[in-house]
């Protein structure tokens, strides 16, 4: 039988923790051949304590803080795309020009097709078109790893980067619109401020519940997620709002991922037992 192998494409380090860091560690644990590509450092995401990086370290650091994420996940390769963090929508890094949001389909897609045409994987995963939140980042991930995947498997398109190879599924992480209310909801209790999911754009962040097709159970790799999470340091400070939700809300929210099927389609109302299909 060959070996499973899934890959897994998102923009900065701690994307993969926060989305399906439980996923990851399941399927490493369960023999599958798990492979990880961050297109950024996140060289401008914020930055926790002070004395852990600078402006200037922070993409060093949260390579570092990736490489020790992926250890405790399991991942068994990790690949940097080596661009720069655009940063959230509208700000100054949007303009640099070696923002990943800035680079164009032929720069990304055939360095993206050669790495699916030399893994073989079965199972791709990235955003959703909204990229969760609406991240520049994400949702150029998004829409590369999509190109990607179709042009993969056609022979015709980057001849010379290797061998055709259609993987069987893509498949997107997502966060449940209830996960976000609940987010929300949290923040308002401690007086925090919340404008930011009360705009329209707010109110439409996350996929709506009743269309996620698979939710996958990985109570069992809370431990494992969550070391993940402490090794992402510069962003998950002892004060993030996650750490300091009771234990009982950090276990509902960690414990359970959200996935859906982007290719081939299912049909309305369908759902997943897996994210790989059945042998
Ligand atoms: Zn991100």
């Amino acid at each position: 039988m060959t070996q499973r192998s899934l890959l897994a494409l998102f923009a900065h380090p701690d994307d993969e923790a926060f989305g399906m860091g439980g996923a990851l560690a399941r399927y490493s644990a369960e023999g599958a051949h798990v492979t990880l590509v961050c297109a950024t450092r996140g060289e401008v995401g914020e930055i926790s304590d002070p004395t852990l990086a600078t402006p200037e370290t922070l993409g060093e650091v949260r390579e570092a803080e990736l490489r020790c994420a992926a250890a405790a996940l399991g991942i068994h390769e990790l690949i940097f795309l080596d661009h720069r963090d655009s940063g959230m929508a509208g700000t100054p890094p949007n303009e640099h020009p070696d923002a990943f949001a800035q680079q164009p389909a032929e720069v990304v897609v055939p360095t993206l097709v050669g790495i699916l045409r030399r893994l073989r994987p079965q199972v791709v995963i990235t955003f959703d078109p909204t990229g969760g939140y609406g991240h520049p980042d994400h949702i150029a991930i998004h829409t590369h790893t999509v190109e990607a995947f179709h042009a993969a498997g056609d022979a015709l398109r980057y001849p010379a980067q290797g061998v055709a190879w259609q993987p069987q599924r893509l498949l997107y992480s997502v966060i449940p619109r209830s996960v976000i209310r609940a987010w929300r909801d949290e923040m308002a209790a401690r007086g925090e401020d919340t404008s930011s999911f009360d705009s329209p754009e707010g109110q439409a962040m996350g996929w709506p519940d009743e269309d996620v097709q698979l939710y996958l159970d990985v109570t069992a790799y809370i431990p494992a997620k969550w070391a993940a999470l402490t090794c992402h340091r510069t962003q998950f400070g002892d004060d993030h709002s996650f750490a300091t939700l009771p234990d009982e809300e950090q276990q509902r929210g960690l414990g359970r991922e959200a996935f859906v099927q982007a290719w081939p389609t299912l049909e309305s109302g369908g759902r997943l037992i897996d994210l790989f299909p059945q042998p």
